[in-house]
């Protein structure tokens, strides 16, 4: 029995969604304690209890602690069934996150599946769906996988509400990736969503996007979506680079000034352009589980995070690999997975 200190590192849910994640690709049973005790509600919360649950059932498992506040669970996985699923977090938690604990297992499985997902789809401090689509997932399909996903309606915290569909065709074999470079820049986009808010915040953010990353006409798009339950407004920048794209959010919050929100978009794309990485933090931590998978590969990024630091330790624990992180100079580091 494998055992983890959710209190470790990060010491959030992202040490509890990992584990599962590897517990279910390795069948190795876990333990783990201090769940989230570095958050203000220590504990599984509606989310974190969602990824348990739909881990038991895609991995036919059996589990002990799973109820709301528990900060000790017990996990010993079966077989990873592909099928058709759905997981309703039931508040606007992210079910983007949902997603991470189970993904790993379904591409591994046997056969196809196809998972319908309920929550919050923008959540701050979580992948938003535009980041899953756009970045996260092509990776994945880039190493051998077949993953499409496709957003129904939006779920900003904190109404939630949201849903979205992802089929997967799991890998047949997995393709190492080395990215090291990010290539030619081939497409830039911003696009400023809102729903049930008035449209100018579109328009004060996007201004900010031309006059501070020269965008031009087609690039900045601004919509007002109605399949949202409440509001909400979102600001995405994504570039697109031959060998990736990186997708970066700021999120509109009451009572921060719509250039405010822009500009905190505008200063990640700045230093993700003036660097040849090409692997922004997030998806960093994110990588690591497929990149462990394929057992070799490596990635360059700007310095890696907590979340990242964490996630490399707790891989280590469940599969038989190295992660290494090498320093290429100042917020340059290639991180490189050997078996
Ligand atoms: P807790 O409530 O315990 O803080 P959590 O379950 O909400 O935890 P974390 O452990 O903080 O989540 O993990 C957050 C995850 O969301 C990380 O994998 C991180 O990379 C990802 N993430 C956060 N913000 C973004 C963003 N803007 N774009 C893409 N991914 C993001």
């Amino acid at each position: 029995m494998i055992k983890i200190d959710g209190s470790y590192g990060e010491g959030g849910g992202q040490i509890l969604r990992s584990s599962l994640a590897l517990s279910l690709i390795t069948g190795k049973p876990f333990e783990i304690n201090n769940i989230r005790t570095n958050r203000r509600k220590p504990g599984l919360m509606r989310q974190h209890l969602t990824c348990v649950n739909a881990a038991v059932e895609i991995g036919g498992a059996k589990c002990s602690g799973n109820i709301i506040g528990s900060t000790t669970l017990e996990f010993n996985p079966g077989e990873i069934e592909s099928g058709e699923y759905e997981f309703k977090i039931g508040t606007a938690g992210s079910a983007t996150l949902v997603l991470q604990s189970v993904l790993p297992a379904l591409l591994k499985a046997e056969g196809k599946s196809k998972i319908v997902l309920e929550g919050g789809t923008h959540n701050p401090m979580a992948p938003p769906f535009d980041f899953l689509a756009k970045s996260f997932i092509p990776v994945l399909n880039k190493m051998g996988a077949d993953i499409k996903v496709d957003l129904e309606n939006y779920g900003f915290y904190p109404a939630g509400g949201g849903r979205f569909t992802v089929e997967i065709t799991p890998f047949n074999t997995i393709t190492p990736l080395d990215l090291s470079e990010r290539g030619e820049i081939k497409g830039k986009r911003a696009v400023s969503i809102v729903t049930n808010l008035p449209d100018k915040i579109c328009d004060r953010e996007l201004n900010v996007i031309r006059k501070k990353l020269l965008f031009d006409g087609e690039d900045l798009i601004s919509q007002d979506v109605e399949n949202s339950k409440g509001p909400g407004n979102v600001l995405t920048v994504e570039i697109e680079s031959e060998n990736i794209t990186e997708v970066f959010t700021g999120f509109g919050i009451k009572g921060v000034k719509a250039e405010q929100v822009a500009n905190g978009v505008v200063k990640k794309v700045k230093r993700y352009l003036s660097k040849d990485a090409p692997v922004f933090e997030y998806l960093a931590d994110q990588l690591l589980i497929p990149f462990a998978m394929a057992g070799s590969g490596s990635f360059r990024t700007v310095k890696p995070t907590n979340h990242t630091i964490t996630n490399i330790d707790i891989i280590q624990k469940f599969l038989d690999v190295t992660i290494e992180i090498v320093e290429i100079n100042e917020d340059i580091f290639e991180i490189k997975v050997t078996r």
